[in-house]
């Protein structure tokens, strides 16, 4: 039985949400169609400010109010501008909060290196980290990239560029799940991790 329009539009646009295959998608199609009206629209009206009210840091790319140029924790007196801990995503750095343990701010790369899939340097938000590694005032450079071959790869990379400019670059400790992710991580092995993170040798 082929489904009426406007359900099939809907299983379609959730069958390309990540993790939600065909089952899931109409499942939640017609769970949403019977729910009272409120739901579909304040899920509507969310999904629709969603692109309209987010934009990002334009220091660190983590994401900001609109309107705003820049994110809460660049924002705060209260953290410490003297040390950056680099992501891939600004999942990790939601991730990273929850310990409570930093109080520092952050850099957003907004993915890994990955010559594999043609992602290079340009891509990334690494000329940007430079930039203000460059403009003076950072003690220490945390790379908090995955535990991932393209995470260690990107870390690497970065300890290259960013060792010229005499500043001290440490990389989480060991621990955290291999070729997992940050965001994935729980609150203790992430705390035990930030609180062991060692020097970046070569
Ligand atoms: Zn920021």
């Amino acid at each position: 039985m082929p489904l009426p329009e406007p359900l099939q539009n809907l299983v379609r646009a959730l069958e390309r949400l990540p993790g939600i295959g065909p089952k899931t998608a109409s499942r939640l199609a017609f769970f949403l169609l019977r729910a009272p009206d409120d739901l579909a629209q304040d899920l509507a009206q969310a999904l629709l400010q969603l692109k309209t009210g987010i934009t990002y840091c334009q220091e660190c790319f983590n994401i900001a109010g609109a309107g705003q140029t820049k994110c809460a924790i660049c924002d705060s007196p209260q953290r410490d501008p003297g040390l950056i801990c680099v992501v891939e995503d600004p999942l990790d750095v939601l991730a990273l909060e929850r310990t409570e343990a930093y109080n520092g701010r952050y850099h957003v790369l907004h993915g890994a290196l990955s010559p594999i899939e043609g992602i290079g340097p340009e891509q990334l938000r690494i000329r940007e980290l430079l930039a203000r590694v460059e403009a003076g005032g950072v003690r220490e450079v945390i790379l908090a990239t995955n535990p991932s071959l393209e995470g260690d790869y990107t870390a690497a990379y970065l300890r290259q560029r960013l060792k010229p400019l005499g500043v001290r670059l440490t990389r989480l400790a060991r621990g955290l799940p291999a070729g997992g992710d940050l965001e994935y991580a729980d609150q203790t092995t992430l705390l035990r991790a930030l609180a062991g993170r060692q020097e970046m040798e070569e």
